[in-house]
């Protein structure tokens, strides 16, 4: 009999979707991301970190498609980190890069079992994905890539603003262009327009070969959590999902109270632009509490 191979998807010889088949909303919300938020430019040598995940494995994939559509040129090289839970992820990938002929790093280390370890006093994913982030630079670097980009879509924005924003007490999330290294490598993020459910029907569409994280934390993160109860927001109303998204750009720090302890640099900073932003005059706290609070225009 013969045997199975390890990943479905790879076994499966018949005609995959081609660039006509890909949705044009998939496509205009790459192209609009890309060029509105300058991610990539031609020439680029480009490091794509794939975890195995639908998300990243899509993003490679739509980043080589793409070229058949635009008149630049770029380069791409797959990194996958292996975090060291089960190596035949990372060889169902290998044999995928092989197949598609991507130019491609397969890194194995042993950071999700250090992360896992007494060793560590640090949530596992903090830890685990600061040593991945390390490597993919490193990688990137001496591959002489100048981007790493990253699979992040739009919901993932919207969970790590609402991550933040609840568990860490701040307004911050993930920015589609990030520089490192005074500018020597830019993180990009090539899907934040593209919602979750649209990656993920692609990436089915597509039979991409979405390996399984064996990781213990993989489905007891924070995220998860946030997922579940945005999911249910969602539901009672459909215009929620926008509107976080929207809100994330659209700051009105005139009706935002300043902050408290403004002894750190960052709160200081924060205070200044609350206090330009607000313009008032003198910039006095007293001034700023009154100007805060007296109109009921912030209300929706
Ligand atoms: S879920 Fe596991 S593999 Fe992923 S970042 Fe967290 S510790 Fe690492």
């Amino acid at each position: 009999m013969k045997e199975a191979h390890p990943n479905p998807n790879l076994e499966d010889r018949s005609p995959k979707p081609s660039a006509p088949a890909i949705n044009r909303e998939v496509r205009h919300l790459l192209g609009k991301a890309i060029h509105h938020y300058r991610l990539v430019e031609d020439g680029d040598r480009i490091a794509v970190a794939v975890s195995g995940g639908k998300d990243s494995l899509l993003l490679l994939w739509l980043l080589r498609e793409r070229l058949k559509w635009i008149p630049a040129r770029y380069d791409l090289l797959a990194v996958h980190v292996d975090p060291g839970f089960d190596s035949r992820a990372s060889e169902i990938l290998k044999g995928y890069f092989e197949q598609e002929g991507f130019e491609h790093r397969i890194i194995h280390t042993d950071h999700g079992l250090r992360a896992h370890s007494t060793e560590n006093r640090e949530n596992p994913c903090f830890l685990c994905s600061r040593l991945r982030r390390k490597v993919l630079f490193e990688t990137a670097r001496e591959a002489g890539c100048g981007k790493l980009a990253l699979g992040h879509h739009q919901d993932d924005l919207i969970e790590t603003f609402m991550i933040n924003m609840l568990y860490g007490g701040q307004m911050a999330g993930i920015v589609p262009r990030q520089p490192f290294f005074g500018g020597e490598m830019v993180v990009i993020r090539p899907l934040v327009l593209l919602p979750a459910r649209k990656v993920e029907q692609l990436a089915r569409r597509l039979r991409l070969p979405v390996t399984h994280n064996a990781c213990p934390s993989a489905d007891r993160s924070k995220r998860l959590e946030v997922r579940r109860m945005l999911e249910a927001l969602y539901d009672s109303n459909a215009k929620i999902r926008g509107n976080i998204f929207h809100a994330m750009s659209n700051v009105n720090l005139e009706y935002l109270p300043p902050p408290i302890d403004a002894s750190g640099h960052g709160a200081a900073n924060l205070m200044q632009v609350w206090l330009d932003k607000a313009c008032l005059p003198g910039g006095g706290r007293a001034n700023a509490v009154g100007a805060a609070s007296t109109p009921e225009r912030a209300r929706p």
